[in-house]
């Protein structure tokens, strides 16, 4: 599992986002109360409804569905939600893509799922608003960036990216 993410050649501070939330070592707050942490509360700050852990948080939580949902209406295929972050990873990944595809996915998952994590700190630590259609945006932006860095043969702009990112990913692979 960890040698296939690491072959997403995804940046270096996700795949460690990814390593920690597969093995549920992102400090989220049911793990620092299972290690005594005492907290002002246990809910998501995304959507103050249900306690926070990790794969609420990346995953089942309201905002990081609407999140999974635009990226899913982006690339217009229908990826299964309800799992683990390693099912759904696989899930996410595999679907409608092959080969150099593959990464190409890896690498959006990854971006949304640090994404979802640095929003979430922004949140608490710097008052910041929860807003899905920005961490979507800067997704759109930021794996535009790292595809075009990793990979040889990318010839597609950022805006045909934005349009049609599958025929984007089955053209370079
Ligand atoms: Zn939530």
């Amino acid at each position: 599992m960890f040698h296939k993410m690491w072959k997403m050649k995804s940046t270096p501070s996700s795949l460690i986002y990814g390593w920690r939330a597969f093995q549920d070592r992102l400090p989220t707050k049911d793990r620092l109360s299972r290690v005594g942490i005492r907290l002002q509360n246990s809910l998501c700050c995304l959507c103050n409804s249900n306690e926070e852990s990790v794969e609420h948080l990346l995953v089942a939580c309201n905002v990081s569905s609407l999140i999974w949902n635009i990226c899913d209406k982006w690339f217009g295929i229908q990826t299964v939600h309800h799992c683990t972050p390693i099912e759904h990873f696989l899930g996410f990944c595999h679907t409608g893509v092959v080969g150099k595809g593959f990464r190409m996915r890896g690498i959006v998952w990854l971006t949304i799922i640090s994404l979802v994590w640095k929003h979430r700190n922004e949140i608490i630590f710097r008052n910041g608003v929860c807003d899905a259609v920005e961490v979507f945006a800067f997704t759109q932006v930021k794996t535009w960036a790292i595809i075009k860095a990793k990979f040889d043969k990318v010839v597609f702009s950022f805006s045909e990216w934005c349009i049609d990112p599958l025929s984007c990913i089955k053209m370079s692979s």
